[in-house]
């Protein structure tokens, strides 16, 4: 089976250094086995995302030689796949209206500190506390004639039932057991855009035949969810390689807000794109052990 690599940036910053770095892990991998390296934009977040942007990275990946096949797609462009998707999900009874602010999410954690074991935690904080799971059919049918904003969030207990068990692998962290109610019921299509970061991603994923995903350790925690769509989904499963962050030498994380880690600046500091990447391995090789596995 031929490789496929993918790099999926979002467009809300220029390309820096960490980012660059990730891309030369899936472009390094595709070309080292006479595959083929994709380039997809995630831009769904259409308030943050800007067209400049995009056409910044890419230009940078350019000068850097990190050179894609075919055309880029732009995760803006296919909404409607993801709308389908969502409705087999939907006809299938896994996905609920939930109409809840930020605020009312923070007053039900809160009500439900007084009995902790209420109140599950993720990766990312407290999860989603199951409210509007529980609202009865007649509610959620006059409050979506309303017109009430909403998200669609997955009802996680009822997937991983009918997934069952598991499991994906990880080159550099090995074998992992799914764990299907990781991230609680999570959000499969935002209020403000009509799917999310883990849905759209599990789909192109799906459609652009990727069978190797390279990308940073800090969304190793969301493949597990990645594959419970993929299971739901009767989608193959792609062999992962979690990569390590790149941080500074005070082991702070590299940001779009660090203008001097960016490939632009460097390229004008008269840096060549041999020298930039291997700026970025030598910061990657010299990190201390893994992180943590989820
Ligand atoms: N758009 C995501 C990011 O920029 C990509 C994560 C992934 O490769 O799945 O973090």
């Amino acid at each position: 089976m031929q490789m496929v690599t993918r790099f999926a940036p979002s467009p809300t910053g220029d390309l820096h250094l960490g980012s660059a770095y990730s891309a030369w892990v899936g472009w390094h991998r595709a070309r080292e086995a006479g595959g083929r390296f994709l380039v997809r934009i995630e831009d769904i977040d259409i308030r943050r995302c800007r067209r400049e942007y995009e056409q910044s990275i890419l230009a940078d990946l350019a000068w850097l030689g990190l050179d894609w096949d075919g055309e880029v797609r732009r995760q803006s462009d296919h909404f409607a796949d993801y709308g389908r998707v969502l409705d087999q999900l939907d006809a299938r009874g896994l996905v609920y209206p939930c109409f809840c602010s930020r605020a009312d999410i923070a007053r039900e954690l809160a009500a439900s500190a007084a009995a902790p074991h209420a109140s599950r935690h993720g990766p990312d904080g407290p999860l989603y506390p199951g409210t509007c799971r529980h609202l009865a059919a007649a509610e959620r049918r006059s409050r979506l004639t309303a017109g009430e904003e909403h998200c669609l969030r997955l009802d996680a207990e009822k997937a991983a039932e009918l997934v069952g068990p598991y499991h994906f692998e990880d080159e550099t962290h090995g074998r992992f057991e799914g764990q299907p109610l990781l991230m609680g019921d999570f959000v499969i299509a935002r209020k403000d855009t009509p799917t999310s970061y883990h849905l759209s991603v599990t789909v192109d994923d799906h459609l652009q035949g990727v069978t190797l995903v390279t990308r940073g350790e800090d969304v190793l925690a969301s493949t597990h969810v990645h594959v419970l769509l993929q299971k739901l989904l009767d989608y193959e499963t792609p062999l992962y390689a979690h990569h390590r962050l790149l941080t500074d030498p005070g082991g702070r994380r590299f940001a779009k807000r660090d203008r001097d880690m960016t490939i632009g600046a460097m390229r004008a500091a008269g840096l060549t794109p041999g020298q930039v990447i291997d700026r970025a391995r030598g910061a990657v090789a010299s990190l201390a052990a893994p992180a943590a596995r989820p």
